[in-house]
C-alpha cells in the first residue's frame, strides 16, 4: 500500500522509533503517546482492520503485545496497562492499517476509557439473546 504511512513506517521510509521487530510484525513508540510508553504493534501485511487479519498474524502481534507488556514494570515502573484497538472510524479508528495500541497506566493518570455512563434501550439480556442467536 503505497500511501499507507504504517506500510512506510514499516518499509524504514519514515523515521521511527521501533522497539521490536520479527518477521510478521513490528512495535514503535506512538508518536502521540497518551502515556509514557505508549507503543503500537502493527502486522507487516497490509490489513486494514482486526476482521481482515490471518489467525498467524494475530497470533504473532498478541506475542509482541505480550513479550512488551511483560517488561512495562521495568521499563515504565508499572505493572498496570491498555491493550486497545480502534475498529473502523466510528471507533476512532485513524491509520486504516490494522494496530494495537499497548499504553502503560499508572493509578493516578487521568484516562477513562470505558466511562459506564450511559443508559440504553435494551439490557443486557436482551444483548445477550441477539448475540447468541446470531452466532448460532
Ligand atoms: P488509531 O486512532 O487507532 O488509528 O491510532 C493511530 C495512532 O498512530 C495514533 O495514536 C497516532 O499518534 C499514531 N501515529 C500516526 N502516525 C505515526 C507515526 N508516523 N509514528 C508513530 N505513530 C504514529
Ligand atoms: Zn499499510
Amino acid at each position: 500500500m503505497l500511501e499507507c504511512i504504517f506500510c512506510k513506517i514499516i518499509a524504514k521510509e519514515i523515521p521511527t522509533e521501533f522497539v521490536y521487530e520479527d518477521d510478521r510484525a513490528v512495535a514503535f513508540l506512538d508518536i502521540h503517546p497518551t502515556n509514557p510508553g505508549h507503543l503500537l504493534v502493527v502486522p507487516k501485511s497490509h490489513v486494514a482492520d482486526f476482521l481482515a487479519v490471518s489467525v498467524e498474524d494475530l497470533a504473532a502481534c498478541m506475542k509482541i503485545l505480550q513479550k512488551i507488556a511483560r517488561v512495562l514494570p521495568q521499563a515504565y515502573n508499572t505493572p498496570d496497562f491498555n491493550i486497545m484497538q480502534n475498529n473502523g472510524v466510528g471507533a476512532g479508528q485513524i491509520v486504516p492499517h490494522l494496530h494495537w495500541h499497548l499504553i502503560p497506566r499508572y493509578p493516578a493518570d487521568p484516562l477513562r476509557i470505558y466511562p459506564h455512563e450511559k443508559n440504553y434501550d435494551e439490557t443486557v439480556a436482551e444483548f445477550r439473546t441477539k448475540i447468541k442467536q446470531i452466532l448460532a
